[in-house]
């Protein structure tokens, strides 16, 4: 008997949307399961007082790929929010990402040329010709001060393990300016969707049939007989039953409290907490991403941890370890015709979303 859709769709995140999507327009029948009791994955938006809470933590829409933007835009009107957090070290702030105002703020110095030379009298001492780990890597940018201050503490926060033993490529996701521009991104096209990526995600999958608090593994054949192919989303090790073991992932609780009467918290919207003591990592005030003026606020604390089973895997350690691991379950993806893998997790990548529409425009143009 053929089955019932032409495909299954697990997990109604940003990759399982898109690509819901673009099957949608070649004529495929969908239908999309997720585990969670709602759509979107963690880019989803919950409306609270007229504030749209960022449930899983701050998403910043950002590219340079102009076809992605313009499909983002076909959902949602964006905004001109441009992401600018501020770093509190010790009760000093200081402007991110790092720029001659960071430099300013750091060294009192007021041109370029002073701040280059600072960084390389810095960076001197360490001889480092081709940085070996993030730590070797940020001071080989912006010197010993600023990597103290605001990167060595967040950082191991962040990722529970020492600078010396994380990959260069996660520092060199932050520009070093040496212009007096707090711009966090480099890319050409920045904002936030008006109305919450919920209603985005909901634009995107209108028509499919979805069915929320679904585990798949909790009746995989019955929900694989129901379709010709799979597109998975979730944790590859998992789909694999982690039989070369466990990947390893970061998770964060996200401490959300409403504050009445409270209209202006922290006057931004991400406020990073760099010093190694204070137990998060950043607050997250989540009005200032769309200009709010409700009169309460809400706000969210950051705490990372290691990922147990049962916790949500937010982020993927591509250290070497997982990295190797990670090609062995590659490999037993590689081999399975009916089911596509892809997302964040689903590739074990640090992909931001604008990625993962790229990484979903391919693969789904590919069938
Ligand atoms: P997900 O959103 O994780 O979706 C996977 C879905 O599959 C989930 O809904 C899950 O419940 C479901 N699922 C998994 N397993 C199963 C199962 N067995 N059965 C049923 N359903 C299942 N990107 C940016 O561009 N800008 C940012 O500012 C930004 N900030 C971020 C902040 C944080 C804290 C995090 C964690 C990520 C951030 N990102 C940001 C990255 C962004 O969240 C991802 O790129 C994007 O959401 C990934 O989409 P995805 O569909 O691959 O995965
Ligand atoms: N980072 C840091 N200090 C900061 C902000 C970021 O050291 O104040 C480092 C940290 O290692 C982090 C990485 O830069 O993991 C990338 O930062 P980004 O803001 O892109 O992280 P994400 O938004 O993905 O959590």
């Amino acid at each position: 008997m053929k089955p019932q859709y032409d495909f299954l769709i697990v997990g109604t995140g940003l990759f399982g949307a898109v690509s819901a999507y673009l099957l949608k327009k070649k004529g495929y029948s969908i239908c999309m399961i997720d585990k969670r009791e709602h759509i979107g994955g963690n880019v989803y938006t919950e409306n609270v007082r007229g504030i749209n809470v960022h449930k899983y933590g701050a998403h910043i829409f950002h590219t340079s790929n102009k076809k992605v933007w313009d499909f983002v835009n076909s959902f949602a009107e964006f905004n001109r929010y441009t992401n600018s957090p501020v770093a509190n070290y010790k009760g000093k702030l200081y402007n991110l990402p790092f720029n001659m105002n960071t430099f300013y703020q750091m060294w009192g110095v007021k041109t370029p040329e002073e701040a280059r030379k600072k960084i390389d009298e810095q960076k001197k001492e360490y001889h480092i010709d081709n940085p070996r780990n993030l730590e070797e890597q940020a001071i080989s940018l912006i010197g010993k001060d600023i990597y103290e201050a605001l990167i060595k503490g967040y950082t191991q926060k962040q990722w529970g393990r020492k600078c010396t033993e994380l990959p260069a490529f996660i520092i060199k996701r932050l520009p070093v300016r040496f212009t007096f521009d707090n711009n966090y991104f480099n890319d050409k096209y920045q904002g936030i969707p008006e109305g919450g990526y919920t209603a985005l995600i909901e634009k995107m999958i209108e028509g499919c049939e979805v069915r929320l608090g679904v585990d798949y593994f909790d009746q995989k054949e019955e929900l694989d007989a129901m379709a010709e192919r799979v597109i998975y989303t979730g944790e590859i090790d998992r789909y694999f039953n982690y039989q070369y073991g466990h990947l390893q992932y970061r998770t964060v609780s996200f401490d959300t409290e409403l504050m009445e009467g409270v209209e202006n918290y922290q006057g931004n919207a991400v406020v990073n907490y760099t010093d190694a003591e204070t137990p998060y990592t950043r607050i997250i005030e989540h009005k200032h991403f769309e200009y709010g003026t409700q009169p309460d606020t809400v706000i969210s604390r950051e705490y990372s941890k290691e990922w147990q089973p049962g916790d949500e895997p937010y982020y993927p350690v591509n250290d070497e370890k997982n990295s190797v691991l990670y090609a062995q379950y590659k490999a037993l993806a590689d081999a399975q015709d009916k089911v596509i893998f892809g997302g964040r997790l689903a590739e074990y990548k640090y992909y931001d979303m604008h990625k993962v529409i790229e990484r979903a425009f391919e693969m789904i143009g590919e069938l």
